[in-house]
């Protein structure tokens, strides 16, 4: 894709602070600073979120996740990681290229993961007739 950020990065035709590469994916520092550490793994293939991806891609970026956030726990001295995806701009995708944030946790680091939401009144009967699914 011309035009998308990620696509950019992931070729290193524009900036970043590379963390990892193999050939189906690239994991870099994420922009914002908004905590240390706040990395993003993204396929170099493009696709825009978890539901237009193909099984393949999204398998190994979620192993380079896991090869990652391994790597942070057993050498970089990290207690424990949150994983975070955003699939669609309802969710607050904000960049249309699939990534995955990894947030490496510290004991006593002292931010929240996850705020808390406005809850929900609905039964949970009434959740599970919409959201089962069947095997198939
Ligand atoms: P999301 O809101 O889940 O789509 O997350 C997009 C993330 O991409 C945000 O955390 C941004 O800070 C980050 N971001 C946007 N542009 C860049 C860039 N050029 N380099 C690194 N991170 C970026
Ligand atoms: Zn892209």
């Amino acid at each position: 894709m011309d035009n998308c950020i990620f696509c950019k990065i992931a070729k290193g035709e524009a900036p970043s602070y590379k963390i990892y590469e193999d050939d189906k994916t690239y994991a870099f520092l994420d922009i914002s600073k908004d905590c240390y550490g706040h990395t993003l793994v993204v396929p170099k293939k493009h696709c825009e979120n978890v539901l237009d991806c193909d099984e393949e891609t999204l398998s190994c970026v979620i192993k380079t996740v896991k090869k990652i956030v391994n790597h942070y726990v057993k050498n970089c001295g990290f207690k424990g990681v949150n994983i975070i995806n955003a699939s669609g701009e309802e969710a607050q995708q904000t960049v249309f290229h699939l990534h995955f944030h990894i947030l490496p946790r510290m004991s006593k680091d002292e931010y929240d993961a996850f705020p808390s939401l406005c809850g929900t009144i609905a039964p949970f009967e009434q959740q599970q007739e919409l959201l089962k699914l069947e095997l198939n």
